[in-house]
């Protein structure tokens, strides 16, 4: 067994079960990507087991901090049904879960979606790669399900100097090895495809804040909605169901968009009634405001501006400026639903910045509710890292 032997004083992330090691805090030791090793501090006592990463900047993650743990199939099968277990009590209202969420399930760099029947899987560290035969059978034991596929095609694999991958990795000669699939979140139909969708397929995280978004489109009575960077249109069906009249995606996907129009006809929408637009968001909004339109309420999910807080400035300007087109659109009593879901923007800045594009728009909002990720996704004390999506729910005033 190798061992990684810290720097002294370097011990106390681990001591607080925070699962990474950074490659400042090595005074010497090395291994082979992915291979398991005994992370010890710098007077050689045990901290933790972790999976060594040669390539990546954070050079260790911790599989365990129990010295008597074995880090082999078993743990992985205990691990895989702590998750499993953990989110039947979640009551989660859709059979389009999140089952694994990475370190938060003590299994650092592995995504593990579940969409009906089928697992969609992401091994996003050297460690999880290592053990991604072991992982697969886990996971079907686990579920009790047959068909896996594999969407290891993020580029954060560069960084742990892996090659993206995707395909079936377990029953794919299954159901005519269709990708394309569907769930019942909130009692709506969703399409998607595994193989072709971001991510693993669909974004699961905002699962209960577009049930929110109904509720909130039904109680104040929007009439008019746009709900910008669409995606599949998982907001718009909610603004649907929740009573909306004319509601308006835009993506910069033509994919996206046209699962979205599929997603309202499942739905029993006219998809003919309503507007898809292939557009950059930002220009969009400039558009909207050249014509002097308005909207009763307006969605923005943009996509991830900020990886890490070192992005974190440029991103500000970017949040800034869609949330200051947005607010000047709201029509009076308008609700705009804003997140971000940069890692490198905490909670605290994203309202600073929000509250900066009302002052610059000229408008005044009260937050009606601050919004986060859905629990299947979730943050752990140990691991505030964890923590991306956030947003909220603003009501002009
Ligand atoms: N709200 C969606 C998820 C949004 S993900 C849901 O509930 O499922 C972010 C989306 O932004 C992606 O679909 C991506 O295609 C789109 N996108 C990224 N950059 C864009 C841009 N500049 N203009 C328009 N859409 C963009």
């Amino acid at each position: 067994m190798k061992s990684i032997r810290l720097r002294e004083g370097k011990e106390r992330s681990l001591l607080r079960r925070h699962p990474w090691v950074f490659e400042g805090s090595i005074a010497r030791g090395s291994a082979d990507a992915g291979e398991l090793v005994r992370v010890e501090a710098h007077d050689g006592r045990f901290l933790a087991w972790g999976a060594y990463s040669s390539s990546s900047a954070i050079r260790v993650r911790a599989w365990s901090f129990d010295e008597a743990r074995r880090i082999d199939a078993a743990f992985f099968a205990e691990r895989l049904h702590q998750a499993a277990a953990l989110r039947a009590r979640l009551g989660i209202a859709s059979d389009g879960q999140r089952l694994v969420h990475g370190e938060a399930d003590g299994l650092p760099g592995l995504i593990v979606d579940r969409y009906g029947d089928v697992l969609s899987a992401q091994f996003l560290s050297a460690g999880a790669e290592r053990w991604r035969e072991t992982i697969a059978d886990a996971l079907l034991q686990a579920t009790g399900l047959h068909r896996l596929y594999e969407r290891s095609d993020a580029s954060v694999r560069a960084l742990e100097g892996l090659p993206e991958r995707s395909g079936w990795l377990r029953g794919g000669d299954l159901a005519g090895g269709s990708t394309a699939l569907a769930i019942t979140e909130h009692g709506w139909q969703l399409g998607l495809d595994v193989a072709l969708g971001h991510k693993t397929g669909y974004y699961l995280d905002q699962r209960d804040n577009r049930h929110r978004f109904a509720q909130l489109v039904r109680q104040l009575g929007c009439r008019t909605v746009l709900n910008c960077y669409s995606y599949t249109g998982g907001f718009s069906v909610a603004a649907l169901a929740g009573g909306a009249q004319q509601v308006t995606s835009v993506d910069s996907s033509g994919p996206a968009l046209a699962q979205a129009r599929d997603n309202l006809r499942r739905n029993g929408f006219d998809d003919t009634a309503h507007a898809f637009i292939d557009a950059d968001v930002n220009a969009h909004l400039r558009q909207c405001l050249a014509e002097g339109r308005s909207f009763d309420a307006i969605v923005l999910d943009p996509p991830k501006f900020a990886p890490t807080a070192a992005h974190a400035e440029r991103a500000a300007r970017a949040y800034k400026d869609i949330n200051r087109l947005a607010l000047k659109l709201l029509a009076p009593g308008g609700l705009l639903l804003t997140f971000s879901c940069s890692g490198g923007v905490n909670a605290d800045l994203f309202h600073k910045i929000v509250a900066g594009a009302g002052i610059d728009a000229g408008v005044n909002a009260a937050i009606l509710q601050r919004l986060e990720g859905a629990p299947d996704h979730p943050t752990t004390l140990e691991f505030p890292e964890g923590e991306y999506l956030k947003g909220l729910a603003l009501l002009r005033v």
